[in-house]
């Protein structure tokens, strides 16, 4: 059992009261202050001849949080062609934006010719790059053969992961670069969002080795993948820890090679997960006896909050008193989600998802509030959403100087169907 209690980071109670008068809930609530907070951090990452810091805008797409983190600086990482257009509809210039994605969409060629640039993630898209554009400028995504993240899920190096050229087969990849005459200026490499700065610094030297290949790399981007502490007792990322021998490295390799090269970073979680939170409404408490559980029910699930279901991971869960009392004592609950699905847990044993794990709270009474923290990243993002025809919840940004602004409204019913069809 988890025995830690945890405390309110991203909202004080007050606050989660106005934000569930204004648009109920559940709803997605972010800190702006926080978010302008990390993006400094980011910004003043170790390096040696320049940075640019991409936000990795798959963990929190929401126009708003682009256009903040552009306004402080910060460059663009998509993953797709969509999300390219969505940076672009949000007002991000196209060459403020890089590409590294699973699937090379057709259109791509227009962004490429607008600004945007990409990062081939496979020798077929090398090859279809270098089609479109013969002679152009490329960059590679490589697997360097090494990979950290939390779990399989999360670990997207090594030989277990489909991202990037697998560095075993850059003999292929020149022959394909070759034929279309082009020209390899970037070299990137993703590995994961581990818990391992050792492993974050091999994977950084391995990919260094790559650039050798390659006299016209102008540039060096490791990706994101540092591990935040979500929550009490865990450890984040010390940027300036794991900056240093980075910059190290590539101060070395210019007095080597007298290349100096531009590097690059792309935090999404770093960014994000802990500038946000899910508010929800315990809607129902069950319990199964002496030798079972007691159980939260929630007004949320797995429909705002899939990563628990999906890896077992750990979110703080406060609960708020609707009559202020926080002197009922605490119990230990198993929270679950509103879905007819008993996969729909939010308290799983860390990384193992179908293992209950209680957690203790404030004793809970049905109306009270539950916030889950460490929900700005992956969350939104990547929520089972509209199973059981829940429409996606809202989103609201609390703003620097506190005033809470709807940033999405709560989806409607006519929302979720508005694309069927007619025909029985
Ligand atoms: C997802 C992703 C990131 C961000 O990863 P985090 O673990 O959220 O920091 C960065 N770069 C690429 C290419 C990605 O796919």
């Amino acid at each position: 059992m988890n025995t830690h209690l945890e405390t309110l980071r991203t909202l004080d109670p007050s606050t989660a009261g106005r934000i569930r008068d204004l648009v109920g809930t559940p709803a997605y609530v972010y800190d702006e202050k926080t978010l302008v907070a990390r993006a400094h951090e980011t910004l003043a990452f170790p390096n040696a001849f320049g940075l640019t810091v991409r936000y990795a805008m798959k963990a929190c797409p929401n126009g708003n949080i682009l256009r903040i983190f552009d306004r402080e600086g910060l460059h663009v990482d998509a993953s797709s062609v969509w999300e390219v257009e969505r940076a672009v509809r949000a007002g991000i210039e196209p060459d403020r934006i890089s590409l590294s994605t699973q699937e090379l969409a057709p259109g791509f060629e227009d962004w490429v010719r607008r600004g945007v640039k990409v990062n081939a993630c496979s020798l077929d898209q090398i090859d279809r790059y270098g089609r479109a554009f013969p002679g152009g400028e490329i960059g590679l995504r490589l697997n360097p053969g090494l990979g950290s993240g939390g779990t399989t899920k999360t670990n997207v190096g090594g030989p277990a992961s489909s991202f990037g050229i697998w560095h075993e087969t850059l003999d292929e990849a020149d022959v394909i670069l070759r034929k279309h005459g082009s020209v390899v200026v970037r070299i990137h490499s993703h590995i994961g969002s581990g818990s391992d700065p050792a492993v974050w610094i091999s994977a950084a030297s391995l990919t260094l080795a790559h650039v050798r290949r390659y006299e016209t790399v102008c540039s060096f981007n490791l990706g994101g993948g540092f591990k935040v502490a979500r929550m009490s007792g865990e450890t984040g990322t010390d940027l300036q820890l794991v900056g240093q021998p980075v910059r190290e490295l590539l101060e070395g390799f210019a007095r080597e090679t007298g290349r100096e090269l531009h590097f690059e970073i792309e935090p999404g979680t770093y960014l994000t997960a802990n500038a946000g939170a899910v508010l929800t409404t315990v809607q129902d408490i069950s319990t199964t006896g002496e030798e079972g559980y007691a159980f939260i029910k929630l007004d949320a699930g797995m429909t705002e909050l899939t990563r628990p279901s999906l890896y077992g991971s750990q979110h703080p869960m406060i609960l708020i008193p609707a009559d202020g009392d926080e002197r009922r004592g605490s119990a230990s609950y198993v929270a679950v989600g509103h879905c007819c699905e008993s996969g729909d847990m939010l308290t799983p044993r860390e990384g193992d998802p179908s293992v209950l794990d209680p957690r203790m709270m404030i004793r809970a009474q049905i109306g009270d509030l539950l916030v889950i923290e460490g929900a700005g990243a992956y969350c939104s993002a990547m929520a089972t959403k509209n199973y059981n025809s829940f429409p996606e919840a809202p989103e609201v940004l609390i703003r620097a100087n506190g005033e809470a602004a709807v940033i999405r409204r709560r989806q409607t019913l006519d929302q979720i169907i508005v694309n069927e069809e007619t025909v029985v």
